[in-house]
């Protein structure tokens, strides 16, 4: 095992090693044109749109996503090598950069493959381009922060402290605290990343400026920002200190301004029981218990003199966290919908105009209402069906659906 990763590593000549790279690419790719041609079967048979993109969204998330992680980690053993000639805070920008090019690779050449069946499905017309732009976005949002962690860590290690534990909370004490540093600063750039503009309609506007007098939280700034060509029906709030809300003009034109009220009332309620603030107070949590166990399993070393296995030590390190920033993270961000949907009732948003808000926010962007349920621990939000069922208990009100 070990020979292998070693050989892989340095041991293979230039053309095989980017040859390997080059496959790599390509399984992702015909890992899309079946996805593709699933996806399409289901929308003949189902004449659906919601079905369809369903089947696209559980295809993405359990099985391109899972193979994307697979084979960049594959493609980091190939490159590694080619690091080497750069000095340490360089290998980590070669990296980085690798990945980033390496990713916008799979998901382009994905985005063409899928690009004209999704497009017919959904009845969106945004360009190439901008879903390109979207992309690299996320990527640059994601990988830009790692990478910078990762070369800061590399020089903290440099620094010499006499005390393990002293050692321990520095290298846990520089992600934590450019975490919070990214999440005080990005907010400030989003309007920039949105495109957004401020939002044009007044009576909005002060509507939701009531609605944020009765919840007891200072005004925000309302942005909009234009959605229309990915039909993406949405509203989000960031900031941690000064709260910025962004709705998509798409649901601007194809909600009612109550609906809309219900989901920013929810919004507020994301804001007044601090729930960003909490998720990063979850996430310190996690690396609190990574940083306690690493000490622990260190101690035991050096108390006992027996060394424990590098792979059993490895999975008491690391099992525990897995679960706790995946599965458990994303029954605290559900837990923190429901909270927030709870909220909006209680400051006077209409069980029935909630849930139509619901409604027309799952038929604007083709969703399903029902989830199954192993399927739902993997989200970050509750089914439509799961929350209605639960705005209902709360109000005791009984929504009669439509025909
Ligand atoms: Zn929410």
């Amino acid at each position: 095992m070990d020979k292998l990763v070693s050989l892989i590593i340095s041991g293979l000549p230039n053309g095989v090693r980017l040859s390997l790279v080059l496959f790599l690419i390509i399984i992702n790719y015909g890992a899309e044109f079946l996805v593709k041609r699933a996806v399409l079967k289901v929308y003949h048979k189902t004449n659906s749109p919601e079905e369809a993109v369903n089947k696209l969204r559980i295809y993405n998330q359990y099985f391109l996503v899972v193979l994307q992680i697979i084979t960049i980690v594959a493609m980091e053993f190939l490159v590694v090598k080619y690091s080497t000639r750069y000095g340490k805070a360089g290998r980590i920008v070669f990296m980085t950069v690798a990945s980033f090019v390496f990713l916008m690779v799979i998901n382009i050449g994905q985005l063409l493959i899928i690009n004209k069946t999704y497009q017919r499905i959904r009845g969106t017309t945004q360009s190439l381009f901008n879903q390109v732009r979207d992309l690299a976005l996320t990527f640059l949002l994601f990988l830009g922060p790692a990478g910078l962690i990762g070369t800061m860590m590399l020089f903290a290690d440099e620094i010499k402290v006499e005390s393990d534990v002293v050692a321990g909370m520095l290298t846990a004490a520089i992600p934590i605290g450019m975490m919070f540093l990214f999440n005080l600063i990005l907010p400030f750039f989003y309007p920039k990343i949105l495109k957004a503009s401020a939002l044009e309609d007044a009576g909005l506007r002060e509507r939701l400026n009531q609605l944020f007098a009765k919840a007891g939280i200072k005004p925000a700034q309302f942005y909009q920002w234009p959605t229309k060509e990915k039909k993406v029906a949405n509203a989000l709030v960031v900031g941690l200190v000064k709260p910025k809300v962004f709705i998509g003009d798409y649901y601007l034109e194809n909600a009612e301004p109550g609906e809309i009220e219900a989901t920013i009332a929810h919004e507020i309620g994301h804001l007044k029981h601090k729930h960003l603030f909490k998720r990063l107070l979850y996430l310190v949590g996690g690396i609190a218990e990574v940083v306690l166990v690493g000490s622990l399993l260190d101690w035991y070393e050096k108390a006992t003199g027996k060394e424990i296995n590098i792979y059993l030590g490895l999975a008491i390190l690391l099992g525990p966290f897995l679960l706790y920033i995946s599965l458990g993270l994303l029954q605290y961000y559900r837990s923190q919908e429901k909270k927030a949907d709870e909220f909006a009732l209680e400051i006077g948003i209409k069980p029935e105009v909630m849930i139509n808000a619901l409604l027309k926010l799952g038929r604007l962007n083709h969703m399903v209402t029902k989830l199954k349920k192993l399927d739902e621990r993997f989200q970050t939000h509750p089914s439509m069906a799961r929350r209605i069922e639960q705005i209902e208990k709360i109000s005791g009100y009984k929504y009669e659906f439509k025909q």
